[in-house]
């Protein structure tokens, strides 16, 4: 299928375990995790917007390699915290901070808090073959937990209750998940702009 030839052939720029396997599974295609020597050298996510931080990576792998790649960024932002922790939800407990501790401290913040809206935001970097960079956003809504619920998935999965459902996506599964999160949405408008 030419969408498969033109994705399976793309290196997907991301050191994230639990990406590469979501955009694995909702491509149906095997993507090649980085090389551990580019891994270990991927400049830091200083940029200020979701989109700065997709380019900064997708570049930096297209520059090193000369070969067109993509990247991800994405991030969980919560109404009643203003957007937070928007781009900083790796890191928002701490720079080494773990998803648990990312966890105690959102639900920490949401304590008491009535408006629990909340939504996953995926912005998608593609740099071509020219050097010219695309981007594709997806955004799924949904509800913060009052507690911890279901261990599958990642990140913020044990707190995000998806709009029309009342579990979270750590209940709900990779299945479930993969027709309808943030990052299906983005890879969907990827592979259809690919394939025009
Ligand atoms: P990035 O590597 O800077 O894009 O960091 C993304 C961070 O956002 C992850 O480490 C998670 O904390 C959070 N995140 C993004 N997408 C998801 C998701 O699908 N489920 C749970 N957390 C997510």
């Amino acid at each position: 299928m030419q969408k498969q030839n033109k994705l399976s052939s793309l290196i997907f720029a991301t050191g994230n375990a639990h990406k590469l396997q979501e955009a694995s599974a909702i491509l149906q295609l095997s993507l090649e995790p980085l090389s551990d020597s580019l891994a270990q050298i991927m400049p830091p996510e200083t940029g200020l917007t979701f989109q700065e931080n997709a380019l900064i990576k997708a570049r930096f792998i297209f520059e090193q390699t000369g070969k067109p790649c993509f990247a991800e960024d994405s991030g969980l932002c919560v109404d009643a915290l203003s957007g937070s922790p928007g781009i900083f939800s790796a890191r928002f407990a701490g720079e080494n901070a773990d998803a648990s501790q990312n966890n105690t401290l959102l639900l920490h913040k949401m304590n008491g808090e009535e408006n629990r809206s909340a939504h996953f935001i995926a912005v998608i970097c593609y740099v071509n073959e020219m050097g010219d960079a695309y981007f594709f956003e997806g955004k799924v809504y949904g509800d913060i937990a009052t507690s911890i619920m279901g261990e599958k998935g990642f990140g913020y999965d044990p707190l995000f209750v998806p709009k029309g459902y009342n579990q979270s996506f750590a209940q709900l599964g990779a299945q479930v998940k993969n027709e309808i999160s943030h990052r299906k949405i983005a890879l969907k408008a990827f592979a259809d702009f690919l394939i025009k």
